[in-house]
């Protein structure tokens, strides 16, 4: 009777316990929102974690324009910072959706916690599934804190002499999926105007502005040899004004 009471107890103690455990190790970003990003009322600072595959780092300059880029349009007292390491290749010959979740889940560590706001960026060694011969993505935003950028692609597509720079090209994918995350356009971002590219999913239809489609695939290359970096247009900056940014 009293050993049955004891690991009657027990059992309720290994279920509470395994329960609070899987609860207390749950990383979500789930219920971040562009808002979020924009706005300085909840979060005072953005962290950026870089995880680059070995060989595959983006260059300084990237991570200074991204830094720019950032604190132009957000409202964040306490400053955007930059941590970045290195994980090794997953040996693959292109990525899917759930290939780049799962190797956020293995690499990723710091989410958004008090007023402190996380995102988290991979730089992968091969392509996406979905590339064809004539176009490649560069990049793509595929979560609320999340990007990957197909840095394999974006070496081959620059650096060149009839190719931008690394930086021109780096940047210019950076900050264009950065735009995603701060929902851009009308994805979590709402329209002061209409100026949505309908054919194009969550893209600008100017084909100047850093939120045209084409910015994310290697369709954009040959605008870009002339050194400048694509910037947000007028309606775009003030969408992000409008939902809390700057
Ligand atoms: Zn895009
Ligand atoms: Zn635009």
């Amino acid at each position: 009777m009293n050993y049955l009471r004891i690991i009657i107890l027990l059992v309720i103690f290994n279920v509470t316990f395994g329960c609070k455990k899987d609860n207390s190790f749950k990383p979500n970003s789930g219920y971040i929102e562009p808002i979020d990003f924009l706005s300085g009322k909840k979060y005072k600072m953005l962290v950026v974690e870089i995880s680059y595959v070995q060989g595959y780092m983006p260059t300084q300059e990237t991570v200074n324009n991204m830094v720019t880029f950032l604190s132009a349009r957000l409202n964040k007292p306490k400053g955007v910072k930059v941590t970045m390491k290195s994980i090794p290749s997953p040996r693959k010959s292109s990525f899917s959706h759930s290939d780049v979740v799962y190797l956020e889940k293995m690499h990723r560590k710091h989410f958004p916690l008090g007023d402190i706001l996380t995102a988290h960026i991979l730089f992968l060694d091969a392509g996406y599934i979905q590339d064809t011969d004539n176009t490649k993505y560069l990049g793509m935003a595929y979560g609320k804190t999340s990007i990957a950028i197909f840095q394999k692609t974006v070496s081959d597509y620059s650096g060149g002499i009839t190719q931008p720079t690394n930086e021109v090209l780096e940047t210019t994918i950076v900050n264009h999926e950065f735009g995603h995350v701060l929902g851009l356009v009308n994805n979590g971002t709402s329209m002061q105007t209409n100026h949505q590219d309908n054919d194009h999913g969550h893209h600008c239809d100017n084909d100047t502005c850093l939120m045209y489609y084409k910015m994310e695939t290697t369709d954009i290359i040959d605008n870009l040899v002339g050194g400048n970096i694509p910037e947000l247009d007028q309606n775009c900056i003030t969408d992000l004004r409008n939902n809390g940014g700057k």
